[in-house]
C-alpha cells in the first residue's frame, strides 16, 4: 500500500509555467480549429439521428470531420503528446498531459475528446513498433493519418481477459491466427487491430504469460455487428479472424510478453479516464452553478435552496478531492514509482464522482437536465460507460484492496 511519505517531496499542485502555456495553447487551438468544425457540422454532432447511418455506423461527414481534429491536432503538437519523442511524440511530462486531458474532458466543445490519442491513437503500447511497424502503423498513427483499436474483450471473457478464446499458432515462418472479439472501439473504422491472441497454453506460460500481440490490418478481419451501447453508439463492434496468416513481422514487442507489456500501461489508462471524469465533472458543475443562480423558483434563486447548493457543493468537494489524487498519481508516475493502486483509486474515485455528479447536475436542471437537446443525460451516459471500461469499478476495488494485503 502506498502511503504518504514514500515520495520524495515536492509534487506541486499549481500549474507550472511550460503546461500552463500549453494548457492555454490547447484552449486555443480548440477555438480556432475545432470549434469551427463543430460549427459547420451543427445538429448533425449532437443529434445522434443525423450523425449515424441506419445501420448504427457514423456517417461519413461525422467521420471527416473526427479525422480533420485528429489530424489537425496531430500537426499542432497535441495529439500524441505524451509519446516519447524517439516514438514521434512531443514527450510531455505524466502531468502536463493528466491536466490536457482534464482540461479537454471540461470545454464546452463536443469534438475536443478527438484533440488527445483515445483507443483509436498511438498508445505506449504501439510505441514499442520496431523496424518496418513505425512506418506502417506507429508514425502514420501519430500522424493521425491511421487508426487503430486495443482488442481484448471477447464474447466469453471482459474482466477475465487472460482467459482469452483467441488464439495464434506458428506454422512455419506465419502464425495463424483464429478468434473473436468485440466491444472494440473504433474497429468498424481502424486502419489495423492490435489483437491479442493465446500462443502459449497457461498451463505452460502461467496466467499472464503466453499472450501475443498482433497488428492485424483491416482486409484481414471480419467487422461483425455494432456493439452500441446508450451514450456510445456507432463505435464499437465485432471482429472475427478465421485463421488469419501473419509473418512474424505483425507481432508487437516480444511473443507471449503482451500481457505483461499492456499491464506496463494500464495505470496510464485508468489516470486517463480518471483525468476525463474531472475534466468533465468541473463542467458540469460550472453549468451547475450557472443555472443555480440564475433559475428562481418560489420566488428565490434554486441556488439558496439548501438542497440544492449542498448537492453542488458536495460534488466540487469530491471533484476536488479526486482531481487531488489523480494529479498525485501522475506526479508518482513520473518518478517512475509503483502505481498500481494510486491509478485504481483515481479511476474508481474519479468516475464515481463523475457519475454522482452527472446524475445531480440532471437534479439541479429539472426537466430541462432530461431534455434530449441538453447534453446532462448524455454526460450520464459517459460516466456510467467509464465505470466498465478500463478495469470495472469491482476490478478496481479489488486492485486496491489487493495492494493493502486485505485479498
Ligand atoms: C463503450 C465501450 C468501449 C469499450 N472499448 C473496448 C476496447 O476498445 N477494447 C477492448 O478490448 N474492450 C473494450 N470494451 C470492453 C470492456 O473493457 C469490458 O466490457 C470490461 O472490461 C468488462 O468486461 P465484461 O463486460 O465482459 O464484464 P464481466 O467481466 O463479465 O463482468 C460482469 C460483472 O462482474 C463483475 N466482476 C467480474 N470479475 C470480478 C471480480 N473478480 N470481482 C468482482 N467483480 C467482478 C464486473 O465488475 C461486472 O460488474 C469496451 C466496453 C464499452 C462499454
Amino acid at each position: 500500500m502506498a502511503t504518504q511519505d514514500t515520495s520524495p517531496a515536492g509534487v506541486s499542485f499549481d500549474t507550472d509555467q511550460e503546461t500552463r502555456l500549453i494548457l492555454d495553447s490547447l484552449a486555443e487551438f480548440v477555438e480556432r480549429e475545432v470549434e469551427p468544425i463543430e460549427a459547420d457540422l451543427g445538429e448533425i454532432l449532437t443529434n445522434p439521428r443525423l450523425g449515424h447511418e441506419p445501420d448504427g455506423r457514423l456517417t461519413e461527414e461525422v467521420l471527416d470531420a473526427i479525422r480533420e481534429v485528429r489530424k489537425k491536432s496531430a500537426e499542432a503538437g497535441f495529439y500524441a503528446m505524451n509519446l516519447p519523442e524517439a516514438a514521434g511524440g512531443e514527450g510531455v511530462s505524466t502531468v502536463t498531459w493528466y491536466r490536457a486531458n482534464r482540461a479537454v474532458a471540461a470545454m464546452e466543445s463536443d469534438l475536443s475528446s478527438e484533440v488527445l490519442a483515445g483507443p483509436e491513437g498511438p498508445k505506449p503500447l504501439l510505441a514499442q513498433a520496431e523496424g518496418e511497424q513505425r512506418e506502417r502503423y506507429l508514425e502514420p498513427a501519430v500522424r493521425a493519418e491511421k487508426s487503430t483499436a486495443f482488442a481484448q474483450t471477447e464474447p466469453s471473457v471482459g474482466s477475465d481477459s487472460p482467459n482469452m478464446r483467441t488464439i495464434a499458432t506458428r506454422d512455419g515462418d506465419e502464425w495463424v491466427l483464429s478468434g473473436e472479439k468485440q466491444w472494440i472501439t473504433n474497429a468498424p473504422y481502424a486502419d489495423f487491430v492490435q489483437v491479442f491472441a493465446r500462443t502459449t497454453p497457461q498451463a505452460e506460460a502461467g496466467r499472464y504469460g503466453g499472450i501475443t500481440c498482433f497488428l492485424v490490418e483491416s482486409n484481414e478481419y471480419e467487422v461483425g455487428a455494432l456493439n452500441n451501447a446508450v451514450g456510445s453508439v456507432g463505435r464499437q463492434a465485432e471482429i472475427r479472424f478465421e485463421d488469419v496468416r501473419l509473418p512474424e513481422s505483425r507481432v508487437l514487442g516480444e511473443p507471449d510478453s503482451a500481457f505483461y507489456d499492456a499491464m506496463g500501461f494500464l495505470s496510464l489508462g485508468r489516470l486517463e479516464l480518471g483525468a476525463q471524469a474531472i475534466g468533465a465533472s468541473e463542467h458540469l458543475l460550472e453549468k451547475c452553478v450557472e443555472y443555480a443562480r440564475e433559475r428562481e423558483a418560489f420566488g428565490r434563486k434554486i441556488g439558496q435552496f439548501q438542497g440544492i447548493s449542498s448537492m453542488i457543493a458536495r460534488g466540487r468537494a469530491k471533484q476536488y478531492a479526486a482531481d487531488a489524487a489523480g494529479l498525485r498519481c501522475a506526479w508518482r508516475m513520473e518518478q517512475g514509482e509503483d502505481t498500481i493502486e494510486d491509478a485504481s483509486i483515481c479511476k474508481w474515485f474519479a468516475t464515481d464522482t463523475f457519475w454522482q455528479i452527472a446524475d445531480n447536475a440532471v437534479q439541479v436542471h429539472g426537466s430541462s437536465g432530461l431534455a434530449e437537446e441538453n447534453p446532462f443525460m448524455d454526460f450520464l451516459h459517459t460516466a456510467r460507460i467509464l465505470r466498465i471500461v478500463e478495469g470495472t469499478d469491482e476490478i478496481q476495488l479489488n486492485t486496491i484492496a489487493g495492494q493493502m494485503g486485505v485479498r
